[in-house]
């Protein structure tokens, strides 16, 4: 029987959600919700001149996210090359800084901290000195001065000890990584997504705009009911909610188990969000920058790029983007139209020869998108993969699924393969609910006969094991935790097996968490109500779809 699924928010997650369900589940209807009148949200190309107000880089390490650029026909628009290759070359004070690499990466990380900074509470969270952290960074007090001096800094942030959210922040940045932009701009990733879904699926998709949902109702069995900003209702038997936590925030829910919406309130108190703000300016002045490289850094100006207008007269744009709570305060500026002074004043800082060529009639043309807020971070104190896990399904076990999918869910927030691997996940699990199939009596026999080679076949699998010695901590650090068995004193990942297997899943659910297997293992022949183990007796010796990881400590 077909089953609604309701996907609200239109982003790339949502999207992605919707091509993955579509294509691998045949019986299913989809309907996505989107609120304003655009698709693709946190992805927006400006075609004039061509700027990613939104998502822009592209990591070669991003594989969902290349894989669905390449399946989309984009692939030959990426070219990847270190960011710092192409010569440019980064400003500060008018000054060129000769590291780019490493100072551009600190600009960020000092960027990112004074934003964490100013959301918790440094006395209980951060225990590094932040002369520690210097150093580790191989930051000289004189750059440090110089930042202080970019950034304002206060005395507590001299003060303050920064080291326990470098770690992960140096985790999702990494310098060395080559990147690409997509050339024609990364809505056509989204564009060609939309049209390829209305092709392929114009009979089980439908996709509404404009349609904000303000409220949420569990009705158990039934379902959920939602409505929009025009009270429109709409009924779903599944829901994803395709949404950054302050779009879910905004949204009321009622009906749901007791304490169930408390639960994913405290889980979201541990993001902490990053207002972004990126502008572009168009200079029509073709000469203005003439002896100007584009330049790098986290000031109000990041980019200066050469462009052709619409009159094919080339002008100097400028893109650039500021995060923190200053990004608010820069947007109320622009929208009083008060920012141009500013610009210019940050324009003369950066190249001091511009001072005189600079004056109040230069023409500028600016756009600016406040993104609100644009990335989230996990507050420094919770391990971030188990916040996100818990996240994609906030609410446990309900009659009826309901899970959560973007960037801020996942191993990679902020990034469009945070989305994707997110989207890949909860595909997932909405595919075994519907296709769990218990075994049929052949199976069961053959299950049975082949039952007593467990041994054997698990003596080979031991005998690949890599030497590594497992923790309890190694394995609920592990982002594939719960795909992880302990098993006679070794650690197995069972993947592969819950993957290729129907019902894999609802057999291993609750394997992870460092559990010992042992003991359920030795004892199965003694209870015939443990069936699901037999089964993966009979898996293990059929297939080898387990690998083994090393020993446990
Ligand atoms: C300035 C900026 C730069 C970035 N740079 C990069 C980059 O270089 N590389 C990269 O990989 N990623 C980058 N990202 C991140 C990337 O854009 C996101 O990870 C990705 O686009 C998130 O997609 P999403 O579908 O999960 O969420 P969104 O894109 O936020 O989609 C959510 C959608 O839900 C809709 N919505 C919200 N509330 C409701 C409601 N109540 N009812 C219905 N619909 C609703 C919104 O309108 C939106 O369309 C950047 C983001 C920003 C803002």
């Amino acid at each position: 029987m077909s089953q609604e699924i309701v996907i609200i928010g239109g982003g790339i997650s949502g999207l992605a959600l919707a091509q993955n369900v579509l294509a691998s589940q045949p019986d299913r209807q989809v309907t996505i919700l989107e609120g304003s009148s655009r698709l693709g949200g946190r992805i927006y190309t400006q075609y004039k001149g061509l700027f990613e107000m939104g998502a822009k880089r592209v990591a070669e390490n991003h594989t969902e996210t290349i894989k669905l650029l390449k399946s989309l026909g984009l692939g030959d628009r990426l070219h990847f090359k270190n960011l710092f290759e192409s010569g440019e070359t980064a400003y500060l004070d008018g000054e060129a800084l000769d590291n780019v690499n490493l100072f551009f990466t600190k600009l960020q990380l000092v960027n990112q901290l004074k934003q964490i900074l100013g959301d918790s509470n440094p006395d209980k969270i951060y225990r590094k000195s932040t002369g520690e952290w210097l150093r580790a960074m191989g930051m000289s007090r004189q750059d440090l001065v110089k930042l202080e001096k970019l950034y304002g800094f206060s005395d507590e942030f001299r003060k303050s000890n920064a080291g326990e959210g470098l770690p992960y922040i140096i985790s999702i940045l990494d310098p060395d990584l080559p990147y690409s932009q997509v050339a024609g701009g990364l809505s056509e990733l989204v564009d060609r997504l939309v049209s390829q879904l209305k092709r392929r699926y114009s009979d089980r998709l439908t996709i509404k705009t404009n349609c904000y949902i303000d409220q949420i109702s569990y009705l158990g069995k039934k379902g959920f009911r939602l409505v929009n900003d025009e009270s429109e209702k709409f009924q779903a038997s599944a829901l994803v909610m395709a949404l950054p936590p302050h779009a879910l925030q905004q949204i009321k829910m009622s009906g749901f188990p007791e304490g169930a919406v408390q639960r994913l309130e405290h889980l979201l108190e541990r993001k902490v969000p990053t207002t972004l703000l990126r502008i572009y300016g168009v200079f029509h002045q073709p000469n203005l920058f003439r002896h100007c490289e584009p330049i790098i850094t986290d000031l109000a100006c990041r980019h200066v790029t050469p462009i052709k207008s619409e009159n094919n007269q080339l002008s100097y744009a400028m893109l650039s983007y500021t995060d923190g709570p200053g990004a608010r305060h820069l947007s109320q500026l622009l929208e009083q139209g008060r920012y141009r002074p500013q610009i210019k004043k940050w324009l003369t800082t950066l190249y001091p020869s511009l001072r005189d060529r600079l004056d109040p009639s230069t023409k500028l043309d600016i756009v600016h998108y406040l993104w609100e807020p644009a990335g989230y971070y996990t507050a420094p104190g919770s391990p971030h993969h188990l916040l996100n896990r818990e996240l994609r399904q906030p609410f446990g076990k309900l009659d009826i699924p309901l899970y959560l999918v973007g960037d801020t869910y996942s191993d990679l927030p902020i990034w469009i393969e945070g989305s994707l691997r997110s989207t890949r996940e909860v595909a997932k699990l909405l595919k075994r609910r519907e296709t769990f199939q218990p075994m049929t009596p052949e199976m069961t026999s053959e299950s049975r006969e082949r039952g007593f080679k467990i041994k054997g076949v698990l003596n080979r699998i031991f005998r690949d094991c890599p030497d590594r010695i497992w923790s309890s901590q190694d394995i609920l650090d592990d982002p594939n935790r719960e795909y992880l068995l302990v098993l006679g004193g070794y650690v197995l990942n069972v993947e592969k097996f819950v993957e290729t297997h129907p019902g894999g899943e609802a057999i291993l659910r609750g394997c992870g968490n460092g559990q010992d297997w042992t003991r359920k293992f030795q004892r199965v022949q003694a209870h015939r109500g443990q069936r699901k183990l037999k089964r993966i007796k009979a898996y293990l010796s059929e297939k080898s779809l387990i690998q083994c990881l090393g020993r446990f400590k």
